[in-house]
């Protein structure tokens, strides 16, 4: 089943049971304190929060995300993408628990043939809060769960609120098992890398008010007068298992980058396997999927208006693209690879999302001319790496000590090439050398106590240099990094 078929049958399904449908929000977040939407809630929080009263009881969705929380996981896991598309359905004050559930039964296992996801029921697994009875009892009286299926955990480790006082509940989650080819038994509560029983739908039942604490370890204080449904199932993850694939990057409407990078690389991809032995292959197949996710994560982005930058969302960006390309380089390919990759993910994405379509002369412009900057970056910033890297083995054999790229060399690199610490840490990595970050700091510091007291010395002038800054922005000026530690962290 296509991807875009599987997103129509959620719509139609909840269409028909009286939800209201609604679009998918950009993935510039609605809502101020958060960089992305990262989830398809996001749109509906005030109806959650009960500050403002819910246009409709239920309401169901596609929604647009962006994780960078998971970057790190992209090509490693089976199941995370910087860019994916969480089904949602919603209800508030409506609905709750027995319908959440009846519901997200009734949809993964009724027969393809019948508009359903045709799911084996006997694979799936739940986690419950120990001490949440009516989801229990629905599950193994009302629908006939085996009770092993259903497993039951701590409050702590089951619960959801927004971080802060407010409301708060527990969830019923969702897993299929893929079988024993994927990992040991003992269900989802065993399987610490979630490989063989993949959370496929979060159901979460908000009827408490959270007070203080730590994380997801905090007190209740008492009952919202009004409860409310949030459930989020990744559209790629039921992708993945309707489509018999092992991952997520190899759907429909992912794969295609894979497929130009192997074309465009001449390396095959697949042939490689996970665990202590991995080699080569093994660091390609994960390449060309990061590329495929980073690619469509870019387009997405560049489509809801984000553009390259230094700092917030357009940092983000920046890292996607470059990550990208560089991804391409260790894959052996070296001329512009944008033009190729973007246009294969954009051919597929535009089935679901047809405004691609309308905004793609601005979309790859802004990617390719990001591509190009970048790779004068390298160019010019990859042979200075290589000399420090030398100097770095010259210093390391006369002390017969670890070679270590000076922070001098790697603050050099920053401040003149643009080539940010992340990257000057991944290649000197590959060459099997460490560089010194703490040097590197404390010399970033050093410049941006300098620049302070520069303002400072500026401010006492009479010129205001507000308006200098002002006019060098609108020229586009200033190529420095700012705000590089704080995104990098975040991202
Ligand atoms: P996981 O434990 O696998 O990281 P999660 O518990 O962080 O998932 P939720 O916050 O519960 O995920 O999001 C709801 C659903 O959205 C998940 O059950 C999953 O199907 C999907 N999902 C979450 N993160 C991603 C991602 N990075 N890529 C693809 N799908 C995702
Ligand atoms: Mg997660
Ligand atoms: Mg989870
Ligand atoms: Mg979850």
């Amino acid at each position: 089943m296509r991807t875009s078929e599987i997103r129509s049958r959620w719509l139609d399904f909840f269409a028909s049971k009286d939800h209201e449908i609604r679009p998918s929000v950009p993935l510039i977040s609605p809502d101020p304190s958060i960089l992305f939407t990262v989830a398809g809630m996001v749109p509906f929080i005030p109806y959650i929060l009960g500050t403002e009263p819910a246009p409709w009881p239920r309401a169901a969705s596609v929604q647009k995300c962006i994780r960078t929380n998971d970057i790190d996981n992209v090509g490693r896991t089976t199941r995370h993408g910087t860019f994916f598309q969480m089904n949602g359905n919603f209800s508030f004050g409506d609905y709750f628990k027995e319908g959440a559930i009846q519901y997200a039964w009734e949809l993964l296992t009724t027969p393809t043939s019948a508009g359903g996801y045709g799911l084996d029921g006997d694979r799936l697994w739940m986690t419950i809060w120990e001490k949440d009875e009516v989801s229990w009892d629905y599950l193994t009286k009302t629908i006939g769960v085996d009770p092993l299926h259903v497993q039951k955990l701590p409050f702590a480790e089951i619960s959801w609120s927004t971080g802060q006082p407010g409301p708060a509940g527990a969830c019923c989650e969702i897993h299929y098992d893929r079988g024993p080819a994927y990992g040991p038994d003992g269900g989802p509560e065993a399987d610490t890398a979630g490989d063989r029983f993949l959370e496929i739908w979060n159901l979460v039942f908000d009827e408490f008010v959270r007070g203080e604490g730590e994380g997801h370890d905090f007190e209740l204080v008492g009952e919202l007068d009004s409860t409310a449904i949030d459930t989020g199932a990744g559209l790629e993850r039921i992708a993945f298992l309707l489509q018999d694939k092992p991952n997520m990057y190899e759907i429909d409407e992912v794969y295609p980058v894979i497929a130009a990078a192997e074309a465009m690389s001449g390396r095959a991809y697949g042939r490689g396997a996970a665990g202590p032995e991995a080699g080569a292959a093994y660091l390609d197949d994960v390449r060309m999927r990061v590329v495929a996710d980073h690619v469509r994560s870019a387009l997405m982005l560049i489509g809801d208006g984000v553009r390259p930058g230094n700092d917030g969302r357009g940092y983000v960006l920046r890292r996607l693209i470059r990550r990208a390309v560089r991804s391409m380089r260790l894959l052996g390919v070296d001329e512009a690879s944008l033009p190729t990759l973007l246009t294969a993910s954009k051919d597929v994405m535009r089935l679901s999302y047809p405004e691609l379509e309308e905004r793609w002369g601005t979309i790859s412009e802004v990617a390719y001319g990001e591509e190009e900057a970048f790779r004068r970056t390298l160019t010019s910033g990859t042979t200075i790496l290589d000399t420090a890297v030398g100097r770095a083995r010259e210093r390391a054999s006369t002390a017969g000590a670890r070679p270590l790229v000076s922070g001098q060399d790697a603050f050099e690199l920053h401040d003149t090439y643009g080539f940010p610490i992340d990257l000057t840490l991944e290649m000197a990595a590959e060459q099997g050398v460490d560089v010194d970050e703490a040097a590197f700091r404390s010399l970033m510091d050093e410049q941006k106590e300098r620049a302070r007291a520069d303002a400072r010395a500026k401010k006492t002038g009479h010129i205001d240099v507000r308006l200098f800054q002002d006019i060098e922005r609108s020229m586009g000026g200033g190529s420095e990094f700012l705000g590089y530690t704080e995104a990098s962290a975040e991202a």
